[in-house]
């Protein structure tokens, strides 16, 4: 398995505790806080900022319980709608993911994702008529009673590789010069993870895929998403070309070509929070890593 830097949670999301009112309160008055506001925590010391109960803002906000670590103490998260005011710091998940510790990470990824959906999801999509967080924010309910529950789209992520142990990425048109990836794409209604990588590498890069082989999956709420990685070989891979739309140029890369085509610049990886990057670490292996390791990175 992939080791994934955004699959690390590691508080207990006490599930039964959502429906629980009075428990719920009980740990709000001891528990820990976290802010979120348009897209950012807040954050001190290079990490989440935590905050107390009686700290909480004082604009409209909503309240999600994220679950309870092993002393028994409550996690939030504060999702403000208000600008904050004052001298706070603000920082993207994505900026601050490659130095918190792994109970953060799991806590900024859930919170980050719980609050997204709900920001996406003010009225009901049923009637039309507002909605309200309930369940600590696993629900949101309209007047009317509908319900509705907080969403993930899969998407699936594949490495391919021919029978030269090569990998094949793709460059996308809107991408900086140099950035190069692994294909993927959202899974479609009635469609398995396993069919969903065929088709896209099928559409993406035009060659089929054989031998589908389960790497792990991680978290990506950017803004709803989680990603399962998959590998796959062709036997085709002089056949595979950019289908010219969303992918405008493709290559294949040895150990020894990707290294030297870091080296000179003309190639790019992607950022080392995604799955695409621990899947190019993990084929590049373990005796090579560092050198991948080292090098810079889009984001
Ligand atoms: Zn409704």
């Amino acid at each position: 398995m992939l080791h994934l830097p955004l699959a690390r949670a590691q508080l207990d999301r006490k599930a039964e505790l959502r429906t629980d009112p009075l428990a719920l309160q009980q740990l709000e008055s001891n528990g820990i806080f976290y802010k979120f506001y348009d897209g950012n925590f807040f954050t001190a010391d290079g990490g989440l900022a935590k905050f107390a109960f009686d700290q909480k803002p004082t604009g409209e906000h909503e309240t999600f319980f994220l679950g309870v670590d092993d002393s028994g103490v409550g996690h939030f998260l504060w999702s403000q709608k208000d600008a904050p005011s004052g001298d706070v710091q603000l920082a993207s998940l994505r900026q601050i993911a490659g130095a918190i510790s792994a109970t953060e990470i799991g806590i900024a990824v859930q919170g980050q994702g719980l609050a997204l959906w709900h920001g996406s999801h003010p009225r009901c999509a049923r009637c039309g008529r507002e909605t309200k967080s309930f369940d600590g924010g696993y629900l949101r309910r309209c007047d009317e009673g509908h319900q509705h529950h907080p969403r993930t789209d899969p998407a699936v992520i594949v490495l391919v590789k021919d029978r030269q142990d090569r990998i094949l990425l793709g460059h996308q048109g809107s991408w900086d010069e140099g950035r190069f990836s692994t294909f993927a794409g959202f899974v479609e209604p009635g469609e398995s993870f396993e069919a969903a990588v065929i088709r896209e590498v099928q559409e993406e890069a035009g060659v089929g895929v054989t031998e589908l082989v389960y790497l792990g999956s991680q978290p990506w709420p950017f803004p709803a998403s989680v990603m399962i990685a998959f590998e796959a070989i062709t036997d085709d891979p002089e056949r595979a070309r950019a289908d010219g739309s969303e992918i405008t140029e493709i290559g294949w890369w040895s150990r020894d070509s990707i290294k030297a085509d870091i080296d000179s610049g003309r190639l790019r990886l992607p950022p080392f929070v995604s799955v695409a990057r621990a899947m190019i670490n993990r084929w590049y292996g373990p005796s090579h890593r560092e050198d991948l390791r080292s090098k810079d990175s889009w984001r």
